[in-house]
């Protein structure tokens, strides 16, 4: 009876602190995840990107009477989170090296309980005295985000993460645990339940299944080819909508911003470019107008995406083969999240496969990737299985272009000649089948053969 009771308070509890933070109600399974992480069960969390994960753990760092540690491996991440925690008035900080108060100012509102949210990495965490502070002074709740970077088999892998058990089991009084992560494959989530000794029942996971995600996968024998599609893309099929183009190094991105622009006869393209090489104050313009609109296509490396909230990005473009399934998995997940029908391109060319080599890259997370483009079965059935998901849908599913080839009726006109080299023809059906004769006018005056300069 009295457990029932305390049950009942605690909903109660849970549902006050929900709406006094503007969230009016809870996805399956947040509110079983914010139960059991107040119920101090090691709970592990597998939430796709933009599924809300943060207030899971931030409802219980509400709720509970002292602070709550949040190890993240990125400093965007870190901030962005702070940032919004202050605007609903919850006091929380980043450590990291441009934190904004000296160490005296920390520890000093550090003991007075100012805080109730800390975020850390964690080489900060255990690589200098935080680890001895946390240690005398144990948070209520310790956090651990983008989780998967503790496997050996993420594809994020940071040595460090690996010390955390250890150090977070030394804690004493010991307190409530939880993992959080978007990307976690079978191998990850086996290594993660034993490390941190996780039961079963304590593990949730949301629904990977994202329906309103048309995925699609289009290979190419030419880049050329692969070019002029994906000119057919941008100026057409996606005309003034919110777009990504992904690629795997910054040198392509930067070419192929050279190339759009170039062909972008009627300055209708609102076009950036996004690496890590680029200026850190360029890069905070380019994302902050990219997230007013002001930038509606971002040609980008992997560098981009972390902790950049947008929810009207309208279609995904993977100009080249991704490096593994769960980035690629995480790519296409900001396409749509105002759950609209978006659309994830993936437009492959079998010399990427080289670039990876080149790279450095996994084989096993290649030969994943090149698995998930040759197996001929639904796209989206194919993700799911991989991150083990149970299978809640009889397949069709609508929302590819395996199940759904006959959306796909141009790309198949565009592809029976693809063999053939026709490369004017393919120009012709592109911008003929969308009536667009002035724009292939001067796109043939400009003539294939700087395409084919520019990339092949
Ligand atoms: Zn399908």
């Amino acid at each position: 009876m009295q457990e029932r009771f305390d049950k009942l308070i605690i909903v109660k509890t849970i549902n006050e602190i929900a709406s006094s933070i503007g969230i009016t109600s809870f996805r399956s399974p947040q509110d079983e995840i914010i139960k059991s992480i107040i119920g101090k069960k090691i709970t592990l969390a597998l939430l796709p990107t933009g599924y809300g994960k943060s207030i899971c753990y931030q409802i219980p760092a509400i709720y509970f009477p002292k602070y709550t540690l949040v190890i993240s491996p990125l400093i965007a991440l870190m901030d962005d989170q702070v940032f919004n925690l202050r605007k609903k008035d919850i006091s929380a900080i980043a450590l990291h090296s441009s934190q904004e108060v000296d160490s005296k100012t920390f520890l000093d509102l550090f003991h007075k309980n100012h805080y109730k949210l800390i975020y850390i990495s964690p080489e900060k965490l255990l690589n200098n005295n935080y680890q001895k502070l946390f240690k005398d002074n144990p948070p209520s709740l310790i956090a651990i985000d983008e989780a998967h970077c503790f496997s050996l088999w993420g594809h994020d892998f940071r040595p460090e993460y690996r010390r955390l058990p250890k150090y977070i089991f030394e804690i004493n009084p010991s307190p409530a645990i939880a993992l959080f992560t978007a990307t976690a494959s079978k191998k990850v989530i086996v290594d993660l339940v034993g490390s941190f000794n996780i039961r079963k029942e304590n593990i949730f996971a949301g629904d990977f299944f994202r329906q309103n995600l048309f995925i699609s996968i289009k290979k190419f024998f030419l880049k050329s080819q692969k070019f002029l599609y994906l000119c057919y893309l941008v100026f057409h099929k996606y005309k003034n909508k919110n777009g990504l183009i992904y690629c795997i190094t910054r040198k392509e991105v930067e070419i192929l911003y050279k190339a759009l622009k170039k062909y972008d006869f009627f300055k209708k393209l609102k076009l950036e470019f996004f690496h890590a090489g680029r200026d850190k104050k360029e890069k905070q313009i380019i994302l902050e107008k990219f997230i007013k609109n002001e930038i509606k296509l971002l040609i980008t490396t992997n560098a981009f995406g972390m902790g950049v909230d947008k929810s009207n990005i309208n279609f995904v473009v993977h100009f080249q083969i991704p490096s593994c399934l769960e980035n690629y998995v995480q790519e296409i997940g900001r396409a749509g999240r105002d759950r609209k029908l978006s659309f994830c391109e993936l437009l492959a060319h079998s010399n990427d496969f080289e670039v990876h080599k080149n790279f450095n890259s996994k084989k096993s997370a290649i030969k994943k990737m090149s698995d998930y483009i040759e197996k001929n079965s639904c796209h989206h059935k194919k993700i799911l299985s991989f991150f083990g998901q149970p299978m809640k849908y009889s397949f069709n599913c609508q929302s590819c272009n395996y199940c759904s080839p006959s959306s796909e009726i141009f790309f198949k006109k565009f592809n029976s000649i693809q063999k053939s080299n026709t490369f004017i023809n393919q120009q012709k059906i592109i911008f003929k089948y969308k009536k667009y004769p002035r724009f292939l006018n001067q796109y043939n005056s400009v003539g294939s053969g700087y395409l084919l300069d520019v990339l092949e």
